[in-house]
């Protein structure tokens, strides 16, 4: 029996009665952009993440980067970013016409807080971080985000990979400017295709990137500025909001999941579970094991066992050719070069059956480096 990494045709399975009511409700009215269900969903995510104003974009990259536009952040401009990510943390820098300055990760992914980036900030040698929350828990930003403040440094927190997860029972978007979430398929809430949301408490950045998402458009025949065309359709709003619905029941089945991996690996001489935070809630989006020695063969070994994984991420963003010749690297990168030499993720979605959970721990218990 094979494992798929990712299925979501079982999901669909389990809800379609539910999201096919929502899309031939959308069709019916017709409004099939910025339709009611695209207001709702904004004032729900916002709620959800403590904070004022969402605006639902045409995917996380979008929101980062109209995030990075409406706070003037663009050609001239450095902003700091992880070298452990997905590839849009960084491309939305060059694409909002800045530079990325890569830095290191910490332990549990987040933006490392060396001397190096303290003087980064200190000294304004970056005019943004883009504060990324890696894997399904959150970064420790308070003192960061502080020190930021002080130096008019500008904060995003890449919250793509954090919906549900939690830091001292708060959601991410408490230690910066704008959060950004992706609703990409892959994502915990995901949509029929791409979409994302930027969120902030900040008026004035709202409205500007509302703006920016339709062409600079200031109201009546007026174009402000030059923007882009970046709506979330009303479809994928109105399945979003059916899909959040969900979101409790279907966190608790990944953690559930992801307590039976760890009490396989915990006592395992060769594989160590993702470290967590004191003081956090991992929402489990993925599941990264490190190991040290042998990686590639544990994933080898897993899938003659019929367990499909995958590496998030197999290539350090600073190592990637596209941005040769337009960013920065600071420090050694010591850790992210390591990490992508280690981490490898395994298939955590809560429609696997319990069967497929034991049949993963137990390949898993049977591999030696
Ligand atoms: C998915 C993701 C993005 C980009 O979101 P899209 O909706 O795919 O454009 C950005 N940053 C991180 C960390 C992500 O995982």
């Amino acid at each position: 029996m094979t494992i798929p990494f990712m299925r979501l045709d079982r999901q669909f399975q389990d809800c379609k009665p539910v999201f096919m009511a929502a899309v031939e409700n959308v069709f019916t009215h017709g409004k099939v952009l910025q339709g009611a269900e695209v207001l709702a969903l904004e004032a729900r995510v916002a709620d959800f993440f403590h904070l004022e104003h969402g605006a639902a974009v045409g995917s996380g990259t979008d929101a980062l980067v109209l995030s990075l536009k409406a706070m003037d952040i663009g050609p001239g401009c450095k902003v700091a970013v992880t070298s452990l990510s997905f590839q849009a943390s960084a491309s939305a820098i060059v694409l909002a016409g800045a530079q990325p300055v890569f830095v290191d990760v910490e332990e549990t992914y987040g933006m490392a807080r060396t001397d190096v980036l303290l003087d980064l900030v200190a000294a304004r040698k970056v005019d943004a971080l883009i504060a990324v929350h890696l894997y399904g828990q959150m970064a420790e930003l308070r003192e960061l985000y502080d020190l930021a403040r002080q130096n008019d440094v500008k904060v995003i927190e890449d919250a793509a990979q954090v919906l549900g997860a939690f830091r001292g029972g708060k959601p991410a978007g408490q230690c910066s400017d704008v959060a950004c979430v992706s609703f990409d398929p892959t994502k915990v809430i995901g949509a029929q295709g791409s979409g994302g949301i930027a969120l902030t408490d900040n008026a004035a950045i709202a409205e500007r990137i509302r703006r920016l998402r339709y062409h600079g458009h200031a109201g009546g025949r007026v174009y402000a500025e030059i923007g882009h065309n970046s709506q979330l359709p009303t479809v994928q709003a109105a399945i979003l909001n059916c899909k959040l619905d969900r979101e409790l029941p279907w966190r608790r089945r990944r953690q559930d999941i992801a307590a039976a991996y760890g009490a396989v690996l915990a006592p395992h001489p060769d594989v160590q579970p993702p470290a967590v935070m004191p003081g956090n809630e991992h929402n489990y989006h993925k599941y990264v094991m490190r190991v040290p020695v042998g990686r590639d063969r544990l994933a080898e070994h897993l899938a003659k066992d019929g367990v499909k994984t995958t590496v998030h991420y197999t290539k350090a963003l600073h190592t990637q050719p596209c941005f040769e010749g337009r960013s920065e690297t600071v420090g050694d990168m010591a850790a992210a070069g390591r990490m992508v030499g280690q981490v490898l993720s395994l298939p955590i979605y809560p429609e696997l059956t319990d069967a497929e959970v034991a049949q993963i721990c137990d390949s898993l218990a049977h591999w030696r480096a």
